[in-house]
């Protein structure tokens, strides 16, 4: 599929994420311009001039530091500007101070951008996403938060491992918040076309789905318990996002928006869903079937983000 002529990318936030996602911009070659913006002018300077020297003998890119109003004519403005946590701070505490800091950011873009698609990436996600959506007054199909892509990425990689198969056979996802009450979805994977729960039963009578699951949800934890940060697997993650965006490719994500009425117990709230995404933003939702115990705990996770964007907002 073509990439779009117009395909200007703004990255609000050069830290790791930030400074990674453009890596995988370029490695994707979906863009041929990046402008980065942050706080800190030094290191978006530092970052532009590092990542134009890796496109020399790969795929031309235009990488510069900028100032809010290169989000004039960008066709995708991702958000990873974020402070990580303090010792001693609680959840909450952090979320109100990055929650401050987007609202400041989306008030700047929305300055000088008409009708941009913004994917969040900075945490807690899916708060930031509603956040980004509400103050920046865009049509919920154009703020899209990178929400389960990253937890699905990982379920996958998981899964291969243990089936010995190619990662592009598995299908499943995570849905739900990107956090603790994430939901694994069983009940639909499938490796190749056969039903995944019955293929790793072949394999190994005792499997245990759950103990997989609870290495998806802290394998955040586990890479920063060793090298203090992740960034490259949620890099890829959003630059695949801003892929599916810029080909027009109606390529079915995990990814977080803020959901309708039509939705009920899961309405008014940003949370992951299978959705279809191309140069619109969201097109839809993908309706799969969910076991009763999968609906039961998507319920739990959109009350708990419900809840928690109520705290963090009051
Ligand atoms: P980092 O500290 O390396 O970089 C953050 C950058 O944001 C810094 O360069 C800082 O100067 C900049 N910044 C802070 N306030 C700003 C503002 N008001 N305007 C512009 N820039 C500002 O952190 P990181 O490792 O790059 O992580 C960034 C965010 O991404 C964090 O919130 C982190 O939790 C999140 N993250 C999300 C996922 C996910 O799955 N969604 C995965 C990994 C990290």
């Amino acid at each position: 599929m073509a990439v779009l002529k117009k395909n200007k990318i703004v990255v609000v936030g050069a830290g790791n994420v930030g400074e990674s996602v453009v890596f995988s911009l370029m490695l994707k070659r979906v863009t041929n311009e990046v402008v980065m913006i942050d706080l800190n002018e030094d290191r978006a300077e530092g970052s532009a001039y590092d990542l134009a020297d890796a496109t020399a003998f790969y795929h031309h890119t235009t990488i510069r530091k900028g100032g809010y109003e290169e989000c004039a004519d960008a066709e995708i403005i991702i958000i990873t500007a974020g402070i990580a946590r303090k010792p001693g701070q609680t959840r909450l505490d952090l979320a109100k101070t990055n929650v401050s800091i987007v609202e400041g950011i989306t008030k700047n873009i929305m300055q000088h951008a008409d009708d941009p698609i913004i994917i969040v990436v900075s945490n807690p996600v899916d708060v930031l996403t509603y956040i980004v959506q509400k103050n920046s007054g865009l049509p919920a199909n154009r703020v899209i938060g990178s929400g389960t892509t990253l937890d699905t990425a990982r379920l996958r990689r998981l899964l291969s491992e243990k089936c010995d198969v190619s990662i592009t056979d598995v299908n499943a996802y995570i849905l739900g918040e990107h956090g603790d009450t994430q939901v694994p979805i069983w009940s639909r994977a499938t490796i190749g076309e056969e039903d995944l729960v019955t293929y790793m039963k072949k394999l190994d009578a005792n499997v245990n789905l759950d103990e997989i699951a609870e290495t998806a949800k802290k394998g955040g934890a586990t890479i920063i318990a060793k090298k203090g940060a992740t960034f490259l697997g949620i890099a890829m993650c959003t630059a695949r996002i801003a892929e599916a965006i810029l080909k027009d490719e109606n390529a079915v994500l995990p990814v977080a928006h803020v959901l309708g009425e039509e939705y009920g117990e899961w309405s008014d709230v940003a949370i992951s869903l299978p959705t279809v995404v191309n140069k619109s933003g969201i097109v839809r939702t993908i309706d799969i079937p969910l076991s009763d115990a999968e609906k039961e705990a998507m319920n739990v996770s959109a009350k708990t983000l419900r809840d928690f964007t109520n705290d963090v907002m009051n």
